[in-house]
Formats: structure tokens, C-alpha cells, sequence
């Protein structure tokens, strides 16, 4: 499934408005710059193509409405961990990172676990990495911050999400 390509400069529009955002003259040139683009980009990248049509976009603007398309389901965000974390346990494991308190957490993968066919042979370490919120956070935020209208999105896609998971090899 890919949204970005469903849509059109035409449908789009509609499709905002349907998730409650204004389709801004910068909100179409991201969409633009995104649509079908399967090289993952950074905010950066994502950044230096909108500038080409929307010369005055900060770098800022276009950060924040990505987050705004993934908010509203338009296009998942690959967190990345904002700095190395170091690991004790050797092997391949599956790792839940909390996005709201950055907790790592180990979990054994399966005995065998299916690596996606086509990858080159020579492989060197498996990880299936996992993020969403803990359960401390879950319970925290549900409590302090009823306002917050992020996580029942959020949940709500869990199952998407969980199409996200990803294996990464170095
Ligand atoms: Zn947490
Ligand atoms: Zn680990």
C-alpha cells in the first residue's frame, strides 16, 4: 500500500480535509515531492526537492509537516535512535524502542526466523527492530496528558505498524 501514489495534486486536497489538515500550498509541494518516493528520504532530502518549487519553505516547516502526514497516516516515520546505543547481548534479537521515553528492550526472535528472499548472501547481523510505546508510557500518558491525541492515532494504525517492522542488516 502506498498513499502517496493513490492520491493525486486532485485528491489530495480532499484527502486533508478529510484528516482535519488545510492543504497549504507547502503541505501540496511536500506531498508532491514525496509522491511514490521509495528511497526513504530524510527530512533534508525531502527538504532540497521542496525548495526547488517552494523556494521560501524553512527546513522547519517541511519537518513539521511531515510529522503531520504521518499523524495522519499518509506516510509512516522509520525512527532512527538518536544516538548509538550499545548492546550486552550478542546474536540476533528483536528490540522494542519506546518513542516516547527511548527504551530499549531485548526480546528472542524465533528459532528460525524468514530473512526476506533476494537479500545478498553475506550477512552479518540481524535485528528486528520494533517501536511504539511501552506500557509504562502508555498507562503514563493516558493519565497525564488526556489532551494528547497522538497516541490513539497511533494505536489505532498498530496494525499497519506492524507492517513497518523491519530487518536490518550491516
Ligand atoms: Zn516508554
Ligand atoms: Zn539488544
Amino acid at each position: 500500500m502506498n498513499k502517496t501514489k493513490e492520491l493525486t495534486a486532485n485528491t489530495f486536497p480532499a484527502f486533508c480535509r478529510e484528516h482535519g489538515l488545510k492543504c497549504t500550498a507547502q503541505r501540496l509541494a511536500v506531498f508532491a515531492a514525496l509522491r511514490g518516493a521509495m528511497g526513504h528520504p530524510s527530512a533534508d532530502e525531502t527538504w532540497a526537492k521542496v525548495k526547488k518549487t517552494v523556494p521560501t519553505v524553512t527546513r522547519d516547516s517541511v519537518y513539521r509537516i511531515l510529522n503531520d502526514f504521518a499523524a495522519i497516516g499518509l506516510i509512516s516515520r522509520l525512527d532512527a535512535l538518536s544516538a548509538a546505543r550499545y548492546d550486552t547481548r550478542l546474536g540476533p534479537h528483536a528490540h522494542f524502542i519506546c518513542e516516547v521515553c527511548g527504551s530499549v528492550t531485548d526480546y528472542s526472535l524465533p528459532a528460525t526466523f524468514p530473512i526476506p528472499s533476494g537479500m545478498p548472501r553475506e550477512q552479518h547481523h540481524l535485528e528486528l527492530r520494533v517501536t511504539g510505546i511501552c506500557d509504562n508510557c502508555l498507562k503514563g500518558v493516558g493519565a497525564r496528558r488526556p489532551e494528547q491525541v497522538a497516541v490513539p492515532q497511533r494505536r489505532r494504525n498498530r496494525r499497519e505498524r506492524k507492517g513497518a517492522r523491519e530487518v536490518s542488516g550491516v
